[in-house]
């Protein structure tokens, strides 16, 4: 789960890490209110979304009146962001964030994640901070470094030190750096994060290192364990459809084929997605419908699928293990016959009882077509879709 930098910043400030002092606005007049909180003659107007890249896309705009607090904030509340992050179809923003003027003396680059390779949380740091340490990756990688933490010896000072040599640091930044990294490394454990990305991570004019920016994901499976972290999701920021399976345990992720996909498993669904390409068309989604496949779970997915205007046919291909094909057959002639599937619709069932979850679906009356086997079901939906347009 993604948040926000604002809300991701309070947590930072909460286990003690420094970070600006700021306030969130959904409207243009609070957005005048926090910077006349805030004082000073300096603010940053920060448009909230949930990718990278705004400084790029105009969304983070460096201000010296309350008059331009104003008028910035008017032009990004409601605008279309499109930054690298956002795809070109951008995204509304519907919060910005007002912090106080930081001034910048370097701009470093921080970010920690779970490294799988490892099974160790790695950070990753370089001299190279700001808004193009994409190209510092791809160009000039020997000024990145990374550092795994072991999680049985845990976190000490020297780790800390490390980061703060990569990072050209120096006297109290040193310290101040160790205390940094120590205190992530908690915090990604306590909040089981999945990611932290800090860039940049700024020494002021003043000697100090502050975090300016900060993106955070958190591990899905964990949340159970954090009903703070849960209240923090934004669910305009992630796809209606998406949110709308997710009530119903349907683990759905649209994506921008022609060809609806209702599978039972994330194997058997990346089979299916890789098959249909091999003949030629390109999945609509990814839809597990889990081990159930009962007939409402089956018609909560075609309602889901069919949701997607890009979807032209839809496979079904399910195994039946501990569920026999006939329950599952006769789930699908339920669904099929209450709703109005208006695209070609295959079928292939395979494992326990599957002659008479066949004979179910070819008795229905409706027009389901059933395949013997994957390969057999994608050429046909392939062909159905190719037919019916
Ligand atoms: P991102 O483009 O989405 O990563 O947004 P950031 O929060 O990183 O902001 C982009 C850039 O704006 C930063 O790299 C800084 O150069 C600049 N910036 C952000 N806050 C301040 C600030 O308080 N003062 C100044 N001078 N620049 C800032
Ligand atoms: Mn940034």
């Amino acid at each position: 789960m993604n948040i926000h930098e604002y809300q991701a910043k309070a947590v930072l400030k909460e286990f003690g890490v420094p970070v600006p002092r700021g306030g969130i606005a959904f409207k243009v007049d609070e957005a005048v209110k926090a910077a006349e909180d805030l004082g000073g003659s300096v603010w940053v107007v920060k448009a909230q979304i949930h990718a990278g890249g705004r400084g790029k896309g105009g969304g983070v705009k460096v201000v010296k009146s309350i008059d331009e607090v104003r008028s910035k904030a008017d032009s990004i509340l409601g605008m279309t962001l499109v930054t690298h992050q956002t795809g070109p179809a951008g995204k509304e923003v519907s919060r910005v964030y007002i912090e106080e003027g930081c001034d910048i003396d370097r701009e470093l680059y921080l970010s920690a994640l779970v490294d799988r390779a490892t099974s160790r949380i790695a950070f990753i740091a370089s001299t190279e901070g700001g808004m193009d340490i994409e190209e510092v990756a791809a160009k000039t990688p020997e000024k990145i470094l990374t550092m795994t933490i072991d999680p049985a010896s845990g976190y000490s000072g020297f780790h800390g030190r490390k980061i703060a040599f990569a990072l050209g640091l120096k006297g109290d930044q040193v310290k101040q750096c160790v205390k940094l990294i120590g205190t992530l490394y908690k915090m990604l454990l306590e909040k089981d994060a999945s990611l932290l990305e800090i860039n940049p991570l700024v020494v002021t004019g003043g000697g100090d290192l502050i975090c300016l920016d900060a993106k955070m994901n958190f591990d899905g499976n964990a949340l159970y364990r954090h009903p703070d972290i849960v209240e923090l999701r934004d669910l305009s920021e992630e796809d209606p459809a998406e949110v709308e399976a997710s009530k119903f345990d349907l683990n759905y992720i649209k994506l921008d084929g022609a060809i609806g996909c209702m599978v039972n498993g994330a194997g058997l669904a990346m089979a299916t997605m890789d098959i249909i390409n091999l003949y030629g068309s390109s999945p609509a989604n990814f839809l597990d419908v889990g081990g159930g496949a009962s007939k409402e779970q089956v018609m909560n997915a075609f309602q889901i699928i069919l949701s997607d205007d890009n979807v032209q046919g839809i496979l079904v291909n399910i195994f039946g293990g501990i569920m026999r094909c006939d329950i599952i057959a006769e789930g699908i002639v339920a669904a099929a016959k209450e709703m109005d599937i208006s695209v070609p619709l295959v079928v292939r069932l395979e494992g326990t009882n599957v002659d008479m979850g066949k004979k179910i679906l070819d008795d229905s009356g409706l027009a389901i077509v059933s395949a013997d086997n994957l390969d057999d079901a994608a050429k046909k939906i392939v062909a159905q879709v190719k037919e019916a347009a």
